[in-house]
């Protein structure tokens, strides 16, 4: 075990991005030869500015977390802190409830930043894209990138996960979030079977709708039973997929929505209350930039 450790921990960043580049790599080409939606606006400038964001992310948590998650892990372990490491469990049971509970966290933290004001602001940049494709699901502001390390590291001190847990849960969530943001066309029935296991696409594209109700819903980036379980699972978009508006109601100015320094600039934008989880039916009265 501590030679997969020692291969995992000096080897991290290598791994994640092997399978982040093989990924992404399969869901452009699906998106190419079978999309869901025609794209409203230019791919080029889409890719160019929400990957832009990802390079910087990446620049920053290194700079800020060079050990990363699996590092945390490995220190933890070292200490004995987590529940995990009270107990004599054997490996295979110890990495299955570690990525289900991991898992579990990261749909909290969704919750979380869709009902706190101040949060919302972060995490607006991640649903002011006016398109949903594969470069969304790693589109998100560097302070909630930052945030979302921290709780990843107070997850790890309280649940002890083995350090393989640890990569094989961010290499899942890196593939699951690219997959079900992907602008590709999956079989009806398929995606119906699909979706008990695993957050798929059309799942996911409900959450992006620029209705309130929707975007309050389907909160899970890789298991669907959060959703299920908690009552904020909704089946298909009201005007159906082809029809549905995807970003944030009133946000369309492209110098915010679409530009990397928008992008970095949208949490400061407005009122500070001006959205809240609570409203749970659409009001086209409401002005959101107030
Ligand atoms: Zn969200
Ligand atoms: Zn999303």
């Amino acid at each position: 075990m501590t030679e997969i450790n020692d291969f995992i921990l000096n080897n991290e960043a290598v791994i994640r991005l092997s399978f982040f580049l093989g990924i992404f790599a399969v869901m452009a080409v699906w998106e190419f030869i079978a999309p869901r939606r025609a794209l409203t606006v230019s791919k080029v400038m889409r890719w160019a500015n929400n990957l832009g964001l990802v390079f910087l992310n990446t620049f920053i948590l290194r700079l800020l977390f060079p050990a990363a998650a699996v590092g945390m892990a490995a220190f933890s372990s070292e200490q004995g802190w987590g529940l995990l490491n009270y107990y004599d469990i054997s490996p295979l049971v110890a990495v299955i409830i570690s990525v289900v509970a991991m898992d579990f966290i990261i749909y909290l933290q969704h919750v979380m930043v869709h009902a706190i004001p101040a949060l919302w602001r972060l995490h607006r940049v991640h649903h002011a894209d006016l398109d949903f494709d594969v470069t969304t699901g790693a589109r998100f502001h560097p302070i909630e990138i930052i945030l979302s390390m921290l709780i990843k590291f107070a997850t790890i001190i309280l649940l002890g996960p083995p350090v393989v847990a640890v990569v094989i849960f961010e290499v899942i969530l890196n593939a699951t979030a690219m997959f079900n943001h992907s602008n590709v066309r999956l079989n009806l029935v398929v995606d119906k079977w699909l979706r008990l296991f695993l957050v798929t696409p059309d799942m996911h594209r409900v959450h992006h709708s620029v209705e309130d109700d929707e975007t309050n819903s389907n909160f899970g980036f890789s298991l669907p039973w959060w959703d299920r379980l908690f009552g904020t699972y909704r089946d298909q978009p009201r005007g159906g997929h082809d029809n549905m508006i995807i970003g944030i109601h009133t946000y369309n100015d492209p110098k915010l929505v679409l530009w990397l320094h928008g992008m970095l600039w949208l949490p400061f934008v407005g009122r500070i209350n001006s959205y809240a989880i609570n409203r749970r039916s659409w009001n086209s009265e409401i002005d959101y930039n107030e």
